[in-house]
């Protein structure tokens, strides 16, 4: 199988692979516990936390081990929340992940203000100063790439505008990270992070919290994570995801050239192939691993399934928006209709696709195309049916 669907989940890498069974093998004990073996898993854990500081470019004590980023969002929003005035905001851009969404919706009960998106998905830092002047926002969130689009929100220049306003900053970095430098993304107040996105375990990720917000906690308890995060240490999966994050940052450089020209060739023999196809947040600067693709014709779900029969994986959108009946927010706020929404098929490549595979991916595509047109029976043209 060929396998484009990396925004959903990576392959564990092998570093991580090697990282977790060593520590699943010999480092098993509770970090908590009294003796020296379980001491030594502490130590371990520690020089996790050290490394994953120094790749991230943070302190290590402002890093908290978490369950993903679906509860590292989560729990920097209700944390705001928990601490907010009745009247206080929440500010955020209409294309984060639903985690986000979600989570501040029901967090500030419906007190959240959007920041406007261009027509690629970029949220517009010019309306921000004005924003945070007129409203009384507690908390700002804008992710660093978006998992449907691959489009980079500019979160440096966002980051700068909240220090002028003294607004925390939370950034969901779950696409970002392993995909492209870490550059100052360690200087964010908040800054969540997914160890499944770069290689790593799944049910496995990081909070950067601000040291300026010292009483941040999200599960209370057996005050493990110095009593931020309570839970038993999953140390063998922060193990691998240290190595994965390490190993994932080796290769960004070589990734970003080769595969960013693989992915342009790739659109542009599927603009040569197909008639009137478009890709979304195409003329902003995107991740190099993604084309979001809106195709001319036929349901995405028929494409992706018909893809899938060829050998290809590939998504209509997000993997969380799989199954749902709404179309997907992100490109609604792109201004794409629901009926154009529909016909969207995400492909995202890995660190190491082949050159084969994106040709294949491309043959598939044609492939499928063909199958969804139809000689005509009365007038001899050809047309795409309904599928
Ligand atoms: N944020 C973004 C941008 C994502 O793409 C995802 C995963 O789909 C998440 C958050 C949720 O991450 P996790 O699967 O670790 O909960």
């Amino acid at each position: 199988m060929h396998y484009f669907d990396f925004n959903a989940t990576t392959p564990l890498s092998p570093a991580a692979e090697a990282a977790w069974r060593q520590a699943s093998s010999e480092h098993w004990h509770n970090p908590s516990s009294p003796y020296r073996a379980a001491a030594r898993v502490r130590n371990l854990l520690e020089a996790c936390r050290e490394k994953m500081a120094s790749l991230l470019r943070c302190e290590a004590e402002n890093l908290v081990f978490t369950s993903g980023a679906t509860e590292g969002n989560n729990s920097v929003i209700n944390y705001f929340a928990a601490k907010a005035e009745p009247r206080a905001e929440m500010l955020l851009s209409p294309v984060e992940h639903p985690c986000v969404l979600e989570s501040a919706r029901a967090a500030f009960a419906g007190r959240m203000e959007f920041l406007p998106v261009n027509g690629e998905g970029v949220v517009e830092v010019s309306k921000l100063p004005a924003l945070l002047k007129s409203r009384s926002v507690v908390l700002v969130s804008v992710m660093a790439a978006n998992n449907e689009t691959g489009v980079l929100q500019p979160w440096t220049e966002v980051q700068e505008v909240c220090r002028q306003h003294g607004v925390p900053f939370h950034c969901d970095a779950s696409q970002w990270l392993g995909k492209l430098p870490a550059r100052s993304l360690g200087e964010c107040d908040f800054l969540t992070g997914s160890a499944h996105k770069f290689g790593g375990p799944k049910g496995t990720g990081f909070v950067k919290i601000s040291e300026t917000h010292n009483d941040f906690t999200s599960l209370r308890g057996g005050s493990q994570e110095a009593g931020r995060r309570s839970g038993t240490e999953n140390y063998p999966a922060i193990a691998a995801m240290a190595a994965a994050l390490e190993d994932t940052i080796s290769k960004i450089e070589t990734a970003q050239s080769v595969q960013g020209s693989l992915r342009d060739a790739f659109e542009n023999g599927l603009a040569g192939a197909l008639p009137e196809v478009r890709f979304i947040g195409r003329e902003a600067p995107r991740l190099w691993n993604t084309t979001s693709i809106l195709l001319p014709a036929g349901k995405n779900t028929r494409w992706v399934l018909q893809l899938d029969k060829l050998g290809f994986a590939v998504s209509t959108g997000s993997a969380c928006a799989t199954g749902k009946d709404s179309p997907s927010h992100v490109l609604a706020a792109l201004g794409l209709s629901p009926e154009q929404i529909n016909r969207v098929v995400r492909v995202s490549a890995g660190w190491e696709t082949s050159e084969a595979s994106w040709e294949a991916l491309m043959d598939g595509f044609r492939q499928v195309w063909q199958n969804l047109k139809t000689p005509s029976t009365h007038s001899g043209e050809t047309h795409v049916i309904s599928i």
